[in-house]
C-alpha cells in the first residue's frame, strides 16, 4: 500500500472508531439515566400511592403514625392475594419485593416526619435534600414531599432488560466498527488514487519532458483542482520544451551556416584563404611530425584579365566557378582545394610527393585545357600555370607556397599553361 494510501485510510479509520466508540459511550450512559429515570418514576409512583392511602386512612401523617407505622401498613396493603379479596391491576413493572429506593417523607414545609440515617425525624431536611423532593397531592395540595434516598437496587428484570440493550448496543458499534473499516479503505484508496495518478505523470514527465501528460482526475475538490492546474502547467512546459528545442536546432544549423560560410569563398563554394591557411597549417605540422610527404601547389589563370575584358567579368567569374568544380573533380577528398585570390587557387596534397602532386597538376591543367569552355562563348579559351613545392625543410607552409609561387612565376614566363616542376 502507498505510503499516503496507508496514512489517509489510518486517518479515516481512527476517525471512525474514535467517533463509533464515543457515540456508543453517550448512548450507554443516556440509556442508564433515563432507565434509572424511569425506575425511580415507577417506585415514586407506587411510593405516592402507598402513602396517599395511608394519609386517607388517618387523615394525617401524625395521627397515622400513631395507630400503624407507615412499613406495615405498606406491607398489609401489598401482601399477597387471599382467597376473598377483590383483584387488584397490576401497573407496568412490579417492583414489590426489591424496592429500589427508600423515601424520606416530609410535611409541605421541609419538616422531617419519616426519618433516614442521618437525617431525624422532626428535623428540617437540608436544602439540598428539599431540592430533590417531589410533591405528593391531593387533588391541587400538596400533602407531602418525598425524596429518593441512595442508588436504585435493580431488581432481575431490570438486569435482563439492560444487558438485553447493551448487547444491542455492542452488536450496533461492532457493525459501525466494520463500516468505519471498509469505508476507511475505500475512501483512502479513492482519494489516493487520484493523488497516485498525479505523482505517475510527474515522474513521466521528468522521463521525457516533450510527451504531454494529462490526468484524468474528475473530483471537484483541491486534488482536482491540482490536477488541472498541472494539466495546464504540463501543457505549457511541453510546448516551451519543443519550443526550445526548435529554436536550438535553428541555432545549431544557423551556427553551422554561419561557419560554414566563414570558411567557403561564396563564388566558387572553394575553401577561403583563412580556413586554407589555418588547415594547411596543421597538415605541415602532421606531416613534419611523422616524416610524410606534402605538396602544395599554387595556380594561376593565363590571361585572365584578357577574359574579362573580351567576354564580359560575368563569362569571367563562370570561367572562376568551373575552374573550381575542375579542381575540386580532380582531387582526392583529402586534398585541400582554396581560392587564394582573383583568379589564383591553390591545393595542398597531404601524404603526396612532388612526382606525384605533379602527376595529380598535369591532369587538372590539362582537364582545364579541353574543357569544352566554347559552352561559355564560341571563342573563349582557358588554361592555367602552375608552381609546385614539396619542400618540408622551408620551415613552414608559407615558405612552401612562396617556392611554388616563383615555379608559377617561371611557368608564366616560360610560354604558360605548364606545371613547374614537370613531373
Ligand atoms: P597572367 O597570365 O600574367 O596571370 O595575366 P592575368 O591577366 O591573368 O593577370 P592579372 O593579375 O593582370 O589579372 C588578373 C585579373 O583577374 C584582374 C581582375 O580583374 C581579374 N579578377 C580578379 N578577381 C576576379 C573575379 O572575382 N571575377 C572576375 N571576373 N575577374 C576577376
Ligand atoms: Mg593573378
Ligand atoms: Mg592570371
Amino acid at each position: 500500500m502507498p505510503p499516503l494510501q496507508r496514512k489517509l485510510t489510518a486517518a479515516l479509520l481512527v476517525t471512525g472508531l474514535a467517533s463509533t466508540l464515543s457515540l456508543g459511550g453517550i448512548a450507554h450512559w443516556m440509556l442508564m439515566r433515563d432507565f434509572q429515570q424511569s425506575v425511580m418514576d415507577e417506585a415514586f409512583a407506587h411510593f405516592s400511592a402507598d402513602a396517599l392511602a395511608y394519609l386517607q386512612r388517618y387523615g394525617s401523617w401524625a395521627e397515622a403514625t400513631r395507630y400503624q407505622p407507615f412499613p406495615e401498613f405498606v406491607r398489609q396493603r401489598h401482601r399477597p392475594p387471599m382467597p376473598g379479596d377483590a383483584p387488584r391491576p397490576r401497573q407496568g413493572f412490579d417492583r414489590r419485593g426489591a424496592p429500589p429506593f427508600h423515601f424520606l417523607i416530609m410535611d409541605p414545609q421541609g419538616r422531617i416526619l419519616k426519618g433516614l440515617d442521618g437525617l431525624p425525624e422532626g428535623t428540617l431536611a437540608p436544602p439540598e435534600v428539599r431540592a430533590t423532593a417531589r410533591p405528593i397531592r391531593v387533588g391541587d395540595r400538596v400533602e407531602l414531599l418525598a425524596s429518593p434516598q441512595g442508588e436504585p437496587v435493580l431488581t432481575r428484570r431490570d438486569e435482563d432488560y439492560l444487558a438485553a440493550m447493551r448487547q444491542a448496543l455492542l452488536t450496533g458499534m461492532a457493525v459501525a466498527v466494520v463500516l468505519a473499516l471498509a469505508l476507511g479503505l475505500l475512501m483512502g484508496r479513492r482519494m489516493s488514487t487520484s493523488l497516485q495518478l498525479l505523482t505517475h505523470a510527474i515522474r513521466g514527465m521528468q522521463k521525457n519532458r516533450e510527451l504531454p501528460r494529462q490526468v484524468t482526475v474528475r473530483s471537484g475538490d483541491e486534488i482536482g483542482e491540482l490536477a488541472q492546474a498541472f494539466n495546464a502547467m504540463n501543457a505549457e512546459l511541453t510546448q516551451a520544451h519543443r519550443d526550445l528545442r526548435e529554436y536550438a536546432e535553428l541555432t545549431a544549423s544557423q551556427s553551422a551556416r554561419l561557419k560554414e560560410l566563414s570558411i567557403r569563398d561564396p563564388l566558387t563554394d572553394l575553401f577561403n584563404r583563412r580556413h586554407f591557411d589555418e588547415q594547411a597549417n596543421s597538415l605541415y605540422q602532421q606531416a613534419m611530425r611523422y616524416g610524410h610527404p606534402l605538396s602544395v601547389m599554387v595556380g594561376d589563370l593565363d590571361f585572365f584579365k584578357q577574359i574579362n575584358d573580351d567576354f564580359s567579368h560575368a563569362v569571367g567569374d563562370e570561367v572562376l566557378r568551373r575552374v573550381a568544380v575542375l579542381l575540386r573533380d580532380g582531387t582526392r577528398k583529402a586534398d585541400l582545394v582554396a581560392r587564394y585570390g582573383g583568379e589564383e587557387f591553390v591545393i595542398l596534397f597531404p601524404e603526396s610527393t612532388l612526382a606525384q602532386a605533379a602527376h595529380c597538376c598535369e591532369k587538372l591543367r590539362l582537364a582545364i585545357e579541353i574543357h569544352p569552355w566554347h559552352e561559355v562563348h564560341p571563342q573563349l579559351r582557358v588554361t592555367m600555370s602552375m608552381g609546385l613545392s614539396d619542400t618540408l625543410a622551408a620551415g613552414s607552409v608559407e615558405k612552401m607556397i612562396a617556392e611554388a609561387d616563383s615555379y608559377l612565376y617561371q611557368a608564366k614566363h616560360g610560354g604558360r599553361n605548364r606545371v613547374l616542376p614537370a613531373a
